[in-house]
């Protein structure tokens, strides 16, 4: 038992190191000493819960039965695209029609007699129970016995009365602990002895160890073929195994075999590299900091407007975008830096708009020139020479320049960081511009083509193949 202590210990020392390596969120409400801290960032890390646009987890919400199935669906990386399901109040528009269907298919959950699914009702604790035995594939046929499977294998504790309290509605947190616990031993609580009573070979020359059942999850270790392990239970494709040198985690089915007689499983393609980049983007301002206003519009508005396009452009690419706020809800500065270095940016773009005395006018690209604070001056340079090239030719305003700026966002921050400035709010040519869903789509556009440009030239990665997305071409190398 003792020596099981120590390697939980040490299982947990790591993925604590790892997890902060990866872009999972974190939630405002979901703070270090909060009971389900551990559970709800393990199941985050792996997309399988999410929080809400404004970072907010709210524990305490009730489970839906809608959620519950995309909850169980992500874990077990069933499909989750949007359809038609049978039921007549689900519709294909759900956030939860694919994975309510693939539920249904699997016999995780049902529907009703009459037809309907009841999507908005409350899941209770006995129910969760028996979805969790369904998915991960005991052997309980009611709540009751559910219950005890889960308490027997360390995945839930009963009530203070000792009861597992079957008939309650279980609120997002403990829905989350009961996952994540199902999913990952290593959270289960202690005690509980886990059987690993199946053996298998890897049959690939490298296998990624991984610390959760998908690629979401930090690589622990890699396997080289022909290496033993053992396995304790199944997750979808993946099992949770462990090595002869008691190291416990996840491996994909797929290049796993009895024996070692068959060929070997060739590994699977590499990922796109670009994947590894994270473009953080910076809407400036939000409610109550309107940021500059005229003609009865706010800054706040337009940069978030463009800023929601940007990210639209960037998401029918490899690359990995990250926003700093998608609500009008004002961050703080240091917020916004917080963010960008917990997300692992890559690049950050923050997005404002100017004024002066309504005789201003012109584009600008501001960049911090000054290695001091932040280092990466050549690249911030490079990339708002790039930006502010793609934002003349998109909205033809005058030349106001690529600039050395003391901003906050550029000086604080630790990669490569520009702030353009589309135009002047108080000058009515350009407000006209400002407020137009067309004009900001085509701002959108120019600073992607623009951060193109900059990967193309500067970065020498191989982004040629996303020009297609904006219909553009790389421009002149400028830097
Ligand atoms: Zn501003």
């Amino acid at each position: 038992m003792k020596f099981r202590l120590l390697l939980s210990l040490v299982f947990f020392l790591g993925l604590g190191l790892f997890a902060s390596s990866v872009s999972a969120a974190t939630f405002s409400d979901i703070g270090n000493t909060h009971r389900a801290k551990a559970e709800v960032y393990f199941l985050s890390t792996g997309n399988i819960v999410k929080g809400s646009n404004d970072g907010y987890f709210y524990p305490d919400n009730l489970v839906t039965r809608a959620e519950a199935a995309a909850m169980i669906g992500r874990s077990l990386q069933l499909d989750g695209t949007q359809i038609a399901t049978k039921f007549k109040d689900v519709g294909i528009s759900s956030f939860a029609s694919g994975y309510i269907q693939r539920a249904v298919e699997k016999k995780i959950i049902s529907g009703y007699s009459d037809g309907t699914f009841k999507p908005e009702a409350p899941v209770t604790r006995g129910e969760m129970a028996l979805l969790i035995s369904r998915a991960f594939e005991y052997n309980a046929t009611t709540t009751s016995s559910a219950s005890d499977e889960l308490m027997q294998r360390g995945i839930a504790q009963g009530m203070a009365n000792g009861s597992f309290g079957e008939g309650l509605s279980i609120k997002r947190a403990d829905f989350s602990v009961f996952l994540a616990r199902a999913i990952n031993s290593g959270l289960r609580v202690e005690g509980q002895s886990l059987i690993f009573p199946e053996k298998k070979y890897v049959n690939t020359n490298i296998l990624n160890f991984r610390s959760g059942p998908s690629t979401l999850y930090p690589i622990v270790a890699k396997l080289s073929y022909s290496t033993p392990v053992d396995i304790a239970y199944r997750i979808g494709d993946w099992v949770y195994a462990r090595t002869a040198s008691g190291q416990e985690g996840f491996l994909h089915m797929d290049f796993l075999s009895d024996d070692l007689s068959g060929p070997i499983v060739p590994e699977p393609e590499p990922v796109d590299p670009l994947t590894e980049e994270v473009i953080v983007i910076d809407p400036g301002h939000g409610y109550p900091d309107n940021g500059a206003s005229a003609y009865g519009i706010h800054e706040k508005d337009v940069v978030l407007a463009t800023g929601l396009k940007l990210q639209n452009y960037f998401k029918k690419t490899p690359f990995n975008v990250q926003m700093t706020r998608t609500s009008d809800r004002k961050i703080e500065l240091p917020d916004r830096m917080t963010f960008a270095k917990r997300v692992e940016g890559d690049l950050f773009i923050s997005i404002h708009a100017n004024s002066f005395d309504g005789s201003a006018h012109g584009t600008e690209t501001y960049y911090y020139g000054i290695a001091r604070t932040n280092p990466y001056v050549n690249e911030s340079k490079a990339l708002a020479t790039y930006v502010q090239k793609r934002l003349l030719s998109a909205w033809g305003l005058s030349n106001r320049g690529v600039k050395h700026g003391d901003l906050h966002v550029l000086r604080e921050n630790s990669m490569p960081a520009v702030l353009a400035e589309l135009g002047f709010i108080d000058s009515k040519p350009e407000n006209d511009k400002l407020r137009s869903a067309y004009w900001q789509d085509l701002a959108a556009k120019a600073i992607f083509l623009g951060t193109l440009d900059y990967y193309y030239h500067y970065e020498k990665k191989d982004v040629l193949k996303l020009y297609d997305i904006a219909g553009g071409k790389p421009s002149a190398k400028l830097h």
